[in-house]
């Protein structure tokens, strides 16, 4: 009914904590303790620990469990994508948002208004995660990560395919590639095996824990090995994912004159792929990129369009352009390098 229709921001803020549900006594991934929690996906600028209630999905607090440790919550609870949950006036439902394994979008609806907060979310096929669905809302909440024109991510298997290349060509050097733990790791594990490479894939031991709960769910990476316990004599010509910051340290010394990719969003940019030490930039992102962004901001048909984090400014005045009303939240602690 329209009379019952009020602002949204009555009831949805930002506060010093996180983005505020006041009309459900709930925030969305704070980045401070709280009471209650509700958590869009299990990275870490998103998922931290010490709230009193946390709800999320399964995947999520495992994630969450296995990053954090059992006690990151005083208590957890599943949600399962569409179900439906009373909290306060509010009702509260998850949706995939193909981000990462478990990553939710978190749909509220109160008085007469529904929103939709996105969390982080790519368009994107992604073997590791459930594919974005779009829900039509009075007000979308949409991270901005790669909010600007420039930043337009390529056909993912195609960047695999010029890794796998470049095995080929490269015989008996290296393939180091620097990934995220969470998500990147496992898509790009995924994408390898899909594109026929068949060899054994080293792993660097901060990557274990997560790809051994991927596999625990089902996914089959295929033969992976411990890149530390392996004799030298293997790991040439070999490919050995690592995290980022792995590609230039101590740790990379040993591989001899290894090829150095790097497989993220922001390998668009020249001077931050230089930054990571990388030769083999890959552009390969679990963002949405600056089409995307575009693209499901007229998908949910909202008329009103708030951005949380990333590149504001060129979203806002394309929003403005489109006829609908934009906001910056600008909230605090969120960082860019997870990609
Ligand atoms: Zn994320
Ligand atoms: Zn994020």
């Amino acid at each position: 009914m329209e009379t019952s229709r009020q602002p949204v921001d009555r009831w949805l803020f930002p506060r010093p904590e996180g983005l505020y549900c006041a009309a459900g006594g709930f925030y969305i991934d704070p980045s401070r303790p709280v009471a209650r929690a509700v958590i869009t996906h299990g990275h870490s600028d998103h998922a931290r620990r010490g709230h009193g209630h946390v709800l999320a999905t399964a995947e999520t607090l495992s994630i969450m469990r296995i990053r954090l440790g059992d006690d990151h919550a005083g208590a957890t609870q599943v949600m399962r994508f569409g179900e439906v949950l009373r909290i306060g006036d509010v009702d509260l439902s998850f949706h995939p948002a193909g981000h990462v394994l478990g990553s939710a979008q978190i749909c509220l609806s109160h008085a007469g208004r529904k929103v939709v907060v996105s969390g982080d979310y790519k368009r994107a096929r992604d073997p590791t995660c459930a594919p974005f669905e779009v829900q039509r809302c009075d007000l979308f909440v949409t991270e901005a990560t790669f909010g600007l024109p420039v930043f337009r991510h390529e056909p993912a298997a195609s960047e695999v395919n010029r890794l796998l290349s470049s095995l080929e060509q490269r015989t008996g050097r290296t393939h180091l590639l620097g990934v995220y733990g969470l998500g990147k790791c496992q898509r790009m594990l995924a994408l390898v095996r899909e594109a026929g490479y068949k060899a054994p894939v080293y792993l660097h031991g901060a990557l274990y824990n997560m790809t051994e709960f991927y596999q625990s769910l089902g996914f089959d990476f295929g033969e992976l090995r411990s890149a530390s316990e392996a004799p030298e004599n293997d790991l040439a010509g070999a490919l050995v994912m690592c995290p980022p910051s792995a590609l230039t340290d101590r740790w990379s010394r040993r591989f001899g004159d290894p090829v150095r990719a790097a497989a993220s969003g922001w390998m668009r940019v020249r001077a931050r792929a230089r930054q990571r030490g990388a030769d083999l930039p890959l552009i390969v992102s679990d963002h949405a990129d600056w089409p995307e962004l575009l693209q499901t901001i007229g998908e949910t048909q909202a008329e009103e369009i708030w951005v949380t984090h990333g590149r504001e400014d060129a979203l806002l005045h394309q929003i403005g352009k489109m006829g609908l009303n934009g906001r910056a939240l600008s909230l605090v602690g969120f960082e860019d390098e997870a990609d």
